[in-house]
């Protein structure tokens, strides 16, 4: 568990690269994606850390429907004792069947790594749909497609910190991340330049975040996507 910015911890839940976020609010405890199968054990040690149960979730966020973000949502939903589940309204279908569709991947080795049985989730009927302007909790909705149909970046408003999910990756430095696991990769960057830009702090679900002086590294990478954009248009 890391601080990123006030009132929002990063859990790390494999490795040091691949994280959930978890938001202070006024009533509770908003998470944001949650992980693999093992990411509830390492959610609860890091909120029993912060003097809390998995009790006082009650929202969890889901960027979009891929295994590495919902495999454990069912589980932590049950521990959580009925925290409420928030997915654009485009992936309701996918939590709730436990894979992704065909049309989730644009490329064949994205629809054949969809056929593994370790890609699957226990599905998790009955979650809350949002659409873009949503809000939940202190989060405000920007729908981005192409990563997936119903891809969302989260901005905390109180303290302009982005979480952007898999719409940009952080492996070494910001990237758009593999064409053939994305739904859609024409998509990204319109989507991409949908993002606010006066933010302070950016959390990935894959990677370091960026703040203070580095986060230069991710307005260059936005004005890159815009200056592409331009070209085409
Ligand atoms: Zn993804
Ligand atoms: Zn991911």
């Amino acid at each position: 568990m890391i601080g990123l910015a006030p009132g929002i911890v990063r859990i790390p839940t494999r490795g040091d690269g691949d994280n959930c976020f978890l938001i202070e609010e006024d009533d509770g405890l908003t998470l944001v994606d949650v992980g693999w199968k093992n990411a509830p054990t390492v959610i609860r040690q890091a909120v029993e850390t912060a003097g809390r149960t998995l009790t006082d979730i009650n929202r969890i966020v889901i960027t979009h429907a891929h295994p590495d973000h919902v495999r454990g949502l069912a589980e932590l939903v049950a521990r959580a004792g009925g925290a409420d589940v928030f997915i654009h309204e485009l992936e309701e279908r996918w939590l709730a069947t436990g894979r992704v569709p065909r049309h989730g991947r644009s490329g064949a080795l994205g629809r054949a790594i969809d056929h593994l049985p370790l890609l699957h989730w226990q599905p998790v009927a009955a979650p809350r749909t949002v659409t873009d302007g949503a809000s939940v909790g202190s989060l405000r909705v920007i729908h981005t497609p192409g990563h997936s149909p119903g891809h969302i970046v989260l901005l905390h408003e109180p303290t302009r910190t982005l979480l952007v999910g898999d719409a940009v990756f952080h492996r070494s430095k910001p990237a758009l991340g593999p064409a053939a696991l994305a739904a859609d990769p024409a998509a990204r960057p319109a989507s991409l330049l949908r993002m606010p830009r006066d933010v302070h702090t950016v959390g990935f679900a894959h990677g370091q975040p960026l703040s203070g002086e580095r986060i230069s590294a991710f307005h260059d990478f936005l004005q890159a996507i815009a200056a592409g954009e331009a070209r085409h248009a």
